[in-house]
């Protein structure tokens, strides 16, 4: 399914970008929730955690392992920060391009609402 993230992706929409590579990219969220919220989303069209494949093993790996070059890069990888992925409806998912959020920059609470 083709997203508002599919035209990030694309430049069709603009979005402010700090980190890209071939099969990624990641981007500030436009409504933060933290001092540090950047989405890490592949370019693949992946909807959710539901419909990942056998064959999108590596790249789910590839994308945790740039959320740590993304928290080294806001400094927060000694302070600390939380990579979240919402599925579905009870899980608070509103985007159905699979994504990774990383918050960091304060305290967060626990258990989350
Ligand atoms: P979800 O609720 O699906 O887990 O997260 C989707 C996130 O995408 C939300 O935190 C929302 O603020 C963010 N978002 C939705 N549309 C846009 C957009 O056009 N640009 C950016 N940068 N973030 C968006």
């Amino acid at each position: 399914m083709t997203t508002i993230f599919s035209k990030i992706i694309n430049k069709e929409i603009k979005a402010d970008i700090v980190y890209e590579d071939s099969e990624s990219i990641a981007f500030v969220d436009i409504n933060g929730q933290a001092p540090v919220h950047i989405l890490i989303i592949p370019k693949r069209e992946i909807s959710s955690l539901n419909t990942i494949k056998e064959s999108d093993k590596e790249l789910l790996g590839h994308l945790l392992f740039v959320a740590n070059k993304i928290a080294k890069k806001f400094n927060i990888s000694e302070s600390g920060y939380r990579i979240v992925c919402n599925c579905n409806d009870d899980g608070g998912q509103s985007v159905y391009h699979l994504h990774f959020h990383l918050l960091g920059g304060r305290k967060l609470s626990w258990p989350p609402g």
